[in-house]
């Protein structure tokens, strides 16, 4: 076996890593093979992304292969447009698959494989109801009963099974069910189905098959057929295990090995991409990829980097028990990738107008050097246009200020970021007594970077000058479920949160912000990261908040 092939000790191993290492160590195998396998009925969602993370993950680790499997034996809910929406997921999330492959590809040898089994007397074709043959199964602690079919010679059920094929039956009239153990404690061992008669058009075999195979007759020899090593699933298929050991070993194939770990569940987010496609077909979002979405492609238009994704993958872990991850960990490994790249822009949300009375009445314009970002500084600076009339945030002035309020408030300072101090010297209301001007003074002398004033004030706050700033949309977003557990509750959707979108027409942002491009992310100082939206137009840009810039996960991770 290859040294490279195996970790230093000192780091530490999940528990398919330690099987792995054990694999290449005794020579079981030589490299690894995984793979992962979506069902075509969708988009992605971030589940998935920890399930993509990990088989490619691992082929990477182990200078292993990883296949992309479309898992498409159930024609009716499987379309193109997933089919090309899940590579293109994959891609993005940065890994490259070995092979593309179909489930489908292999109906015929699926075929082959259910005659010889019928040859062999393990199989038969059934034709009592789905209800019966239910009620013969027995129950966890009462053996099942044999259905009337069950000892159908192998030649008769060959006819049978192929007039199945041919299409002679209509959709349910009959299904081929392996003949196994009726009193399994194991009830996926009692004579499980392996096909069921679907007269459906499929998006790749279109209508040469009359009968399809079930999951668990098309999932081990799927893996088989590929030479999967080590084929990764989620815990609900552990009681599926013995039948994929069964199959292998009765059509005597390359035995892969299934191993099951706990599916990522997040709070405050249905994962389930049933459950999102109502979302979707009923309106509640705006499509698959709408920013509240927990699929790949809502993440990605929110703002969420390949890097901050995987980076959630590698903390979540691999657990061998479900439990719950706080969908704030993935905001966090969010802010912690963009803090890094994100270059710093102001934007004002919902602005104020400041006349700075003590500032030449001219159209005079003078520009103030502040860093793209202090925390890389290869990316230099940027000079910001200051002027007689600006704006700043409405939040950053109250009339009446409570104790400790250290923005703007009458008579108060306020350092204005990258640019001077300003004192507020009246405020100027319309009829109603809203607020709608300040006028204010700067003290010239308190210039940052310069600043001989010696005044002291605790408060910064952003700004833009009143001429050079650009009109923007930005769209905020809150949890698209209330309740921790949406999934729990008796129709999911009552817990939408009817706040989950909030959109910001009046906004205004530096002008070199008009000229971005969709998916360009930045820090809007004191505001949050940001991205810009695919509905941006040339009039006018589009922002969606991607996450704030409150922490509350770094103090938990610290204490970890
Ligand atoms: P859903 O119920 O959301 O449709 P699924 O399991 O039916 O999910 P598939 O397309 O069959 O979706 O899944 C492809 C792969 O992704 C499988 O190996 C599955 O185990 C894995 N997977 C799906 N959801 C999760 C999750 N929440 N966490 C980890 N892995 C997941
Ligand atoms: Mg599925």
């Amino acid at each position: 076996m290859n040294a490279e092939n195996t970790s230093s000790s000192n780091e530490s191993l999940n528990f398919i890593e330690e099987i792995i290492e054990e694999d290449l160590r005794s020579g079981r195998h030589s490299s690894i093979q995984t793979r992962f396998p979506p069902e075509p009925n969708g988009y992605l969602h971030i589940g998935h992304a920890k399930s993509i993370c990990l088989n490619f993950g691992l082929a990477q680790k182990y200078n292993g292969k990883c296949n992309l499997r479309y898992d498409d034996t159930n024609p009716t809910k499987e379309e193109q447009e997933y089919v090309d929406s899940i590579l293109s997921d994959v891609r993005w999330l940065g890994f490259e698959p070995d092979q593309v492959l179909y489930a489908s590809d292999y109906f015929q040898q699926l075929y082959e494989w259910a005659v010889q089994l019928i040859r062999a007397g393990k199989a038969y074709v059934d034709f009592s109801t789905p209800e019966e043959i239910g009620v013969m199964k027995g129950t966890p602690t009462t053996p099942g009963t044999p259905s009337k079919f069950r000892e159908t010679s192998p030649e008769e059920n060959l006819a049978l099974f192929e007039r199945m094929k041919n299409g002679d039956f209509p959709d349910g009239h009959c299904v081929l069910r392996a003949k196994i153990d009726l009193a399994a404690p194991n009830m996926h061992l009692r004579d499980p189905y392996l096909y069921r008669i679907k007269h459906a058009h499929h998006h790749r075999t279109g209508d040469k098959w009359n009968i399809y195979p079930m999951y668990d007759w098309a999932h081990g020899q799927c893996d088989s057929i590929e030479r999967i090593t080590h084929s990764v699933c989620t815990l609900e298929f552990i009681p599926h295990r013995a039948l994929y050991d069964w199959f292998i070993e009765k059509l005597g194939i390359f035995p892969s090995k299934q191993y099951e770990f706990a599916r990522l569940n997040l709070n405050y987010t249905v994962m389930s991409k049933r459950k999102l496609l109502q979302l979707v077909q009923e309106g509640y979002v705006s499509g698959w990829d709408d920013p509240r979405m927990p699929t790949i492609s809502g993440l990605r238009r929110r703002g969420f980097t390949p890097e901050s994704i995987r980076e959630f993958a590698k903390r979540v872990g691999v657990a061998k028990r479900e439990n719950i991850i706080d969908v704030g960990l993935l905001e966090f490994c969010l802010r912690e990738d963009l803090n890094k790249r994100a270059l710093r822009r102001f934007a004002v949300l919902r602005p104020l107008k400041v006349v700075i009375t003590n500032y030449p009445e001219t159209n005079e314009v003078e520009w103030l050097e502040t860093e793209n970002n202090p925390e890389d500084p290869e990316t230099g600076k940027r000079s910001l246009p200051f002027s007689r009339e600006l704006y700043i945030e409405q939040d950053d002035f109250m009339e009446n200020p409570p104790p400790k309020y250290f923005r703007l408030s009458p008579g108060g300072m306020v350092r204005l970021k990258s640019a001077y101090i300003i004192k507020c010297t009246e405020c100027v209301k319309d009829d109603n007594g809203a607020v709608v001007e300040l006028r204010c003074t700067y003290v010239p002398e308190s210039r940052s970077g310069q600043d001989t004033s010696e005044l002291k004030v605790k408060g910064v706050i952003h700004w833009l000058s009143a001429a050079h700033a650009k009109p923007a949309e930005v769209r905020l977003y809150e949890r698209l479920f209330q309740l921790e557990d949406p999934a729990a509750e008796d129709d999911f959707k009552k817990s939408l949160n009817p706040n989950s979108l909030e959109v910001i027409d009046t906004a205004l942002v530096e002008s070199a912000l008009s000229e971005t491009l969709v998916g360009d992310l930045f820090q809007f100082t004191r505001l949050g990261y940001f991205c810009t939206d695919t509905d941006s137009n040339t009039e006018k840009p589009v922002f969606n908040r991607s996450v704030t810039l409150k922490d509350a996960w770094a103090k938990e991770v610290k204490k970890q």
